[in-house]
């Protein structure tokens, strides 16, 4: 008998979100089958049959924009601004991905006779991670189905409901049977998923994972890999910033979902002469921000996502002194776990050779770091086995242009901090942050393999055959 996975409520242990049966390996390959048979019917269905399909999906999901921003809010965790702003982006992702994202997968005529044309890559696997358990996926999907692939969805077990409620948006929609599958469960059915018959694992998750699944299809080079992992990200404050802009960016950077964003900002180096006033500044900001209950008025963060994801959270926290830190703030919330409160930990050079320093911190937790010139900041930004967000505050267009190019991540911003990412754009890192496949606007290049085309509608001409070669 298949097994159940229970969702239940961060914030509130009573409160069961739905239960969901487990797809063990036979149900996978069975959802991955029915999604290969689907297939070459969707594909044939040409862009304009599709992307009608894809403007229905987006105006069922507006319809219900605040039905779903609920649901994230009680099942993750998320404050409530947190969970309708991302309920907010997922009808826009239709509009930019059949927009500037099909431009990017047009045929074109590179020359007389020479043509490239983009075809899909046939069955896709999307996994999704608990932090963004609609947005992330929905940045997968879109674009695949938008260029006629088929898709088995795993969402987060920490989210079931919540891709569930997509799965039934897409149903709304008319998308035809098959197109979208869904298989609930852990890492074991993610396992059984990478193994199957599909043509592509687009992956949203931890490096961890995605090293396994990197691993897992080692012997399977036809299977394309999109790895959209996680973060250490820095925030570079020069001497020069608005102080209050400075202050605010970073705060929301540590703090925002809980500090559970991939693109939040765990290493602040803030120039010397500013460092003690900006840590008293940010310190009063991180404390006073309000914890409590997803839906309660006013609350800027509510619990982590899970009780796991406090534990692993406490014990970074427990390396910090180990590291030569010294914890200059960590707020009490007065709630139980997965309650939390801000930390930030102070060292007195940007050297950062320890795991407390190196590895993904997952809540709302920094490290504030001197630095005495640019140079030294751009190195120790770079001095990361992640590379996907960075930003840097200061009033300087040529300070900030000396990091553009030189610090080595998929995102840096101007007077912005590291959480703000545009679907407009590419977004995806590098290093252990992922594969150099950015999702984003440009995620219809992975979704679709190119095929080169020479084409001639001229009938036999003996004169170009090559010497030696015989009249047929
Ligand atoms: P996770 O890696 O634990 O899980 C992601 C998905 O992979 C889940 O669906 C999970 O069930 C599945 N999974 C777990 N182990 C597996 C295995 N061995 N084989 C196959 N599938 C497996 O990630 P998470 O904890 O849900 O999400 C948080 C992580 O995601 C953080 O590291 C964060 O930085 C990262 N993230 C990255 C981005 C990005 O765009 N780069 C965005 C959001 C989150």
């Amino acid at each position: 008998m298949a097994s159940t996975l229970e969702s239940v409520s961060p914030s509130d242990a009573s409160d069961v979100v739905g239960s969901f049966p487990v797809a063990d390996a036979a149900a996978v390959n069975d959802a991955v089958a029915r999604a290969r048979d689907a297939f070459p019917r969707w594909r044939d269905a040409g862009d304009d049959a599709r992307a009608a399909v894809l403007e229905r999906f987006a105006r069922a999901v507006d319809a219900r924009i605040e039905e779903l921003a609920l649901l994230i809010a009680r099942e993750v965790g998320k404050a409530r601004w947190d969970a309708a702003s991302e309920a907010r982006l997922l009808a826009p992702k239709v509009a930019v991905t059949l927009g500037d994202g099909m431009k990017l997968v047009q045929p074109y005529q590179a020359a007389p006779g020479q043509r490239a044309t983009y075809r899909p890559r046939g069955v896709l696997a999307v996994y999704g991670p608990f932090n963004f358990p609609a947005h992330l996926p929905n940045g997968h999907i879109v674009p695949a189905l938008a260029t006629g692939n088929a898709v088995v969805f795993k969402p987060s077990e920490v989210a079931p409901a919540v891709g569930a409620w997509m799965a039934a948006r897409w149903r709304d929609a008319g998308l035809p049977e098959g197109v979208l599958e869904v298989v609930h469960g852990g890492p074991d059915t993610g396992r059984a998923l990478a193994a199957a018959d599909v043509d592509g694992i687009l992956f949203t998750g931890s490096h961890a994972t995605g090293r396994a699944l990197t691993l897992a299809t080692i012997d399977a080079p036809h299977k394309l890999l999109a790895l959209e992992l996680g973060g250490s990200n820095a925030i570079l404050v020069c001497a020069d910033a608005d102080l209050d802009l400075a202050v605010s960016e970073v705060a929301l950077s540590i703090a925002a979902t809980t500090g559970q964003r991939c693109t939040a900002a765990r290493r602040i180096f803030v120039e010397q002469s500013l460092r003690e006033v900006f840590q008293d500044k940010l310190s009063r900001v991180l404390a006073g921000l309000r914890v409590g209950a997803p839906l309660d008025a006013g609350v800027f963060m509510g619990p982590l996502a899970s009780l796991d994801a406090h534990a692993r959270l406490e014990r970074m926290r427990g390396l910090a002194a180990a590291a030569g830190g010294e914890r200059v703030l960590l707020v009490d919330t007065e709630r139980p776990p997965p309650y939390t409160g801000a930390g930030l930990v102070r060292f007195e050079s940007t050297a950062q050779p320890h795991a407390y320093q190196r590895e993904e911190i997952f809540g709302p937790e920094a490290a504030l770091y001197p630095f005495a010139d640019l140079d030294e900041a751009i190195a120790a930004a770079n001095d990361s086995d992640y590379g996907l967000a960075a930003s840097v505050i200061t009033r300087s267009r040529a300070k900030y242009e000396r990091c553009v190019g030189r610090i080595r991540t998929g995102v840096l911003n101007w007077n912005r901090g590291t959480i703000g990412a545009s679907g407009r754009l590419p977004f995806g890192g590098s290093g252990k942050s992922g594969n150099d496949r950015p999702a984003g606007v440009t995620a219809t290049l992975y979704c679709t393999a190119p095929q080169a085309h020479l084409e001639s509608e001229a009938g036999f001409d003996a004169g170009a055959l090559p010497p030696g070669m015989p009249r047929p």
